[in-house]
């Protein structure tokens, strides 16, 4: 949904993630009919910090909403590597888990890639896995990373076309910049990648018909900056002088761009939703693999395989 504001229409993404909510809840009371237990999502933290805890704590409340089993697992700072993926090993055999997420950063005693490897790929709803890194590059359907994923969805479900346009992309980190990338790619749209080595960086945002910006640095791209009638997705969160903002300036961008995504109500609401979403998809998957003849012997299986010329409309 869309309203005015400005010149530019703001695309929200409160209404689309409520949609998509509401399809989830749906899902997770026919997978609670269909096993007998809601759908479980485990969210580790390795350490306490106090903006993590309130974003975590957003999530299980939101799980709560759509009837899906919450719960946060603690591991003490001080924890060995060893330990952390011990406990993840944990989650991975527990059968009343349907997905995990590691928050980050992780501490600098425990390595990035370790963790994240030892995520079953089936439970691993963030998309972060190599599994599922692999299955996204290859047009296949794993998990996508939420923020990602909520970055062209919101495109999407906003009747934006895609196809055949020029996209840019500022970012490449594994989780946002890159996957942002593929999809747009699978959507048919001539994608450019820029991010801190880039030279001219201007001349390519000027070039950009979707510009995704996903830089983690405030004020990043100004209105002049654009090229007229460009739609901006600002996947940005910055903290400045006590107020969310996302990497665009966005009182001007506003009268230059013919569509952007505000911070905060843009990509935020619709990551938070695509999660529970991926997480539903996840426990009827392994709800269905349960249920297949002589499973009982058996692990639910990695993510499917089935090739997909795009990400999936259910938003998992
Ligand atoms: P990240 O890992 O720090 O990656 C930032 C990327 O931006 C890097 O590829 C970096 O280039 C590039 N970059 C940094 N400064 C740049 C500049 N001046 N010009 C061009 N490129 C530049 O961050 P991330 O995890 O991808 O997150 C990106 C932003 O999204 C952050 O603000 C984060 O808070 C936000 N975020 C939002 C959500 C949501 O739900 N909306 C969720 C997660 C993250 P190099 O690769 O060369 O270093």
């Amino acid at each position: 949904m869309t309203v005015s504001r400005g010149d530019a229409r703001l695309l929200l993404g409160g209404p689309i993630a409520a949609e998509i909510r509401q399809a989830v809840a749906e899902d997770v009371e026919a997978c609670r009919s269909r096993t007998g237990r809601a759908p479980g999502l485990a969210v580790v933290i390795v350490g306490r910090d106090a903006p993590s805890m309130v974003y975590l704590r957003q999530i299980l409340k939101s799980c709560e909403k759509v009837g899906i089993d919450g719960r946060l697992v603690e591991i003490a700072g001080e924890a060995t590597e060893r330990a952390v993926v011990e406990a993840i090993a944990e989650l991975n055999a527990d059968r009343t888990v349907s997905g995990i997420i590691v928050q980050m950063p992780l501490p600098a005693s425990i390595r990035l890639r370790s963790v994240i490897d030892a995520i079953d790929p089936a439970k691993d709803i963030d998309g972060i896995h190599p599994l599922n890194a692999g299955l996204l590059r290859l047009g296949y359907d794993g998990f996508l990373p939420a923020t990602a994923h909520a970055a062209v969805e919101i495109l999407r479900r906003s009747g934006i076309e895609i196809e055949g346009r020029r996209a840019v992309v500022i970012g490449r980190s594994a989780v946002v910049g890159m996957p942002a990338a593929f999809l747009l790619v699978r959507e048919n749209a001539t994608v450019t990648v820029c991010h801190s080595r880039t030279r001219d960086l201007k001349h390519h945002v000027k070039d950009a018909e979707i510009l995704v910006v996903a830089a983690g640095h405030p004020g990043l791209i100004t209105g002049s900056m654009l090229r007229r009638g460009a739609v901006v997705v600002d996947v940005g969160i910055n903290v400045v002088d006590g107020a969310l903002v996302g990497d665009v300036d966005f009182d001007s961008a506003r009268h230059v761009a013919s569509a952007i995504t505000p911070v905060p109500g843009g990509v935020g609401p619709l990551t938070n939703a695509l999660l529970l979403a991926h997480l539903a998809r996840a426990a009827q998957a392994q709800a269905a693999a349960m249920a297949a003849p002589g499973a009982a012997s058996r692990r639910p299986p990695a993510s499917t395989t089935a090739p997909a010329s795009r990400p999936s409309t259910r938003g998992a």
